[in-house]
C-alpha cells in the first residue's frame, strides 16, 4: 500500500512525526478549504494531497473527494492536523469548504460522504472507536469517538462546518459491507497462492485505483493486503 506523503517527500522537510505519543482513540473530520471540484472527474483530493506534500504547516492521514480516497500517511505516524490532539487522533480531509455544504450538488455530497464513511468506519473497526460524535469534554475525559476539528479548536477552526451532513455520514457508516468484504477477501485468498492470478488481481485493483487513489468500495484492509509489497512475483 502506498502513502502519498511517503511517496512525495516534502522538499521543505518533514511535516509529520514518525511515531505517536499515545494510542489512537479519536477521529477528526476536516474540510481542506479548497474550491470543491464538483463538475466531471473530481481533482480536488489530488490537488489537496499535492498541497500537503509541499506545505510544512500541516499533514493528515487521508484525503477524500467524490471519486478518490488518497492515503497520505500510515496510521501509526502522527499527523499535524489538530493542535493539542495529534498524538491520539487520525485526521481526514474532505476536499471542499466548510461553509458550502448546502451549495454543493447532492450527488457530489453523497459520493464524498460515502468515501469519508468508508474510511471512518474502517478506522472505527480497527481501533475500537464507537461510530459516534463526541464532545471535546468527553474526549478529554478519556472517551473514544469522532470529532469535528471545530470541536477541538473552536476559537480558530470551524471545519468541517455547521452544515456538515453528520446524519448522512452515520447513515452511510451503518451500511453493511460484510458481503463485499467476504467477496474481496476471497479474491485475495484465492490469488495468494498463485503468482499469476495474484498479478492479475493486483493489476485489476491498480487499474481501479488509478495510482494512489483507492475507490471507496474497496475495503482498506483488502487493498492493503493486495497492494502490500510482501507479495512478490
Ligand atoms: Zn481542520
Amino acid at each position: 500500500m502506498s502513502f502519498y506523503l511517503l511517496d512525495h517527500p516534502n522538499p521543505n522537510g518533514l511535516s509529520y512525526s514518525l511515531t505517536r505519543g499515545e494510542p489512537i482513540r479519536g477521529i477528526v473530520l476536516h474540510t481542506a478549504e479548497n474550491v470543491a471540484d464538483t463538475i466531471g472527474p473530481d481533482g480536488g483530493a489530488e490537488r489537496v494531497a499535492s498541497y500537503g506534500a509541499t506545505t510544512r504547516r500541516a499533514s493528515w492521514h487521508v484525503t477524500v473527494d467524490k471519486d478518490s480516497i488518497i492515503y497520505m500517511l500510515p496510521d501509526r505516524m502522527q499527523a499535524w492536523h489538530v493542535v493539542g490532539y495529534n498524538s491520539s487522533t487520525l485526521g481526514i480531509e474532505q476536499a471542499c469548504q466548510a461553509s458550502k455544504w448546502k451549495e454543493y450538488p447532492a450527488d457530489w455530497v453523497d459520493a464524498t460522504i460515502t468515501n469519508t464513511a468508508t474510511v471512518v468506519k474502517q478506522w472505527c473497526e480497527l481501533y475500537d472507536i464507537p461510530m459516534k460524535r463526541i464532545s471535546r469534554d468527553e474526549y478529554d475525559s478519556g472517551k473514544r469517538g469522532i470529532l469535528a476539528h471545530a470541536d477541538l479548536d473552536p476559537s480558530r477552526r470551524s471545519d468541517p462546518g455547521k452544515d456538515y451532513p453528520w446524519d448522512l455520514l452515520f447513515e452511510k457508516m451503518e451500511t453493511d459491507m460484510t458481503e463485499f468484504y467476504i467477496e474481496l477477501e476471497k479474491l485475495v485468498t484465492e490469488s495468494g497462492g498463485n503468482a499469476r492470478s495474484l498479478f492479475y488481481t493486483l493489476e485489476l485493483l491498480r487499474g481501479l485505483a488509478e495510482g494512489v487513489s483507492i475507490p471507496a468500495n474497496v475495503p482498506r484492509a483488502v487493498a492493503e493486503a493486495v497492494l502490500s509489497p510482501k507479495h512478490t512475483y
